[in-house]
């Protein structure tokens, strides 16, 4: 059995991890992405994972999108709704813009892309939903209002549709990273890194991409039948809930 699995944003940092993470358990991966195109194209070269690009932002985009997924790959089983972006901005300063562009991302781009997605996995009776929210969607963080408010509504989603899931053989969970080491986290300057950012983190290192995929893989398995509606803190011990 080879299950199909689809990680939106999965061709760079924590969702490349994830896209190969599941390919080597023996997945059938489609990788979606928004717009880096050489990115995406290495990535497909590179690891033979097939990339799928629309943004999740939109709902028709979404459904095409998965439509061309299953046609190449077969009916999706496996969903990591891990797409996500930034525009950051103390309140004061935030526009509208900042604020629709991370809210129809990070949180309406869940609805997007699960909502073609869920009768399928209702009718096969079996699903595996895998939402990538954050630690600041947990303790909310100063100048993230926005992503602090569609990660926290990333956790409401996930502990709603758990609900509706379970009684379909269909689990739906969440990971809420801290600090890890993508391209994003890496550029910031050295000085604030050691000086700010790491003081912070009891196990004194940032997070790797890949110890994100491994629960990712685990939460996908049939060994994980009993969890749902779960968030998966992985922060290294930076905040507790
Ligand atoms: P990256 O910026 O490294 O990668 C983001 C990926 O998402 C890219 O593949 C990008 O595609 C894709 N993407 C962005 N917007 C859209 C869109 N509208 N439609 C489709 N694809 C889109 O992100 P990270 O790996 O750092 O983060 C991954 C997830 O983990 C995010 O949800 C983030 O909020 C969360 N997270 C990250 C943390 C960290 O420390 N890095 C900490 C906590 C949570 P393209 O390449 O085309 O732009």
């Amino acid at each position: 059995m080879s299950r199909v699995a689809l990680v939106t944003g999965g061709t760079r940092g924590i969702g490349a991890a994830i896209s190969v993470a599941l390919k080597a358990a023996g997945y059938k991966v489609a990788a979606n992405y928004a717009g880096n195109d050489e990115k995406a194209k290495a990535f497909e070269a590179e690891t033979g994972i097939a990339v799928f690009k629309w943004d999740v932002s939109s709902y028709e985009a979404s459904v095409e999108g998965i439509a061309a997924v299953e046609a190449a790959l077969g009916p999706i089983e496996v969903l990591v709704n891990n797409a996500g972006i930034t525009r950051d901005g103390m309140f004061h300063k935030m526009t509208p813009e900042q604020w629709n562009d991370v809210i129809g991302t990070n949180l309406t781009g869940l609805f997007n892309v699960t909502h073609p997605i869920w009768s399928g996995m209702r009718d096969r009776n079996f699903g595996r939903v895998i939402n990538i929210s954050s630690i600041n969607g947990q303790k909310g963080q100063m100048g993230q209002a926005n992503y602090s408010a569609a990660k926290a509504g990333d956790l409401g989603f996930t502990k709603a549709l758990a609900q509706e899931g379970a009684a379909k053989g269909i689990t739906v969970n969440a990971i809420c990273p801290g600090y890890i080491g993508t391209e994003m986290v890496r550029a910031i300057p050295e000085k604030v890194l050691n000086e700010r950012i790491l003081p912070q983190i009891p196990v004194g290192r940032l997070g790797e991409p890949e110890e994100i995929a491994r629960i990712v893989v685990f939460l996908a398995s049939d060994d994980a039948g009993f969890i749902t509606g779960s968030t998966i803190s992985a922060n290294g011990g930076q905040f507790f809930v």
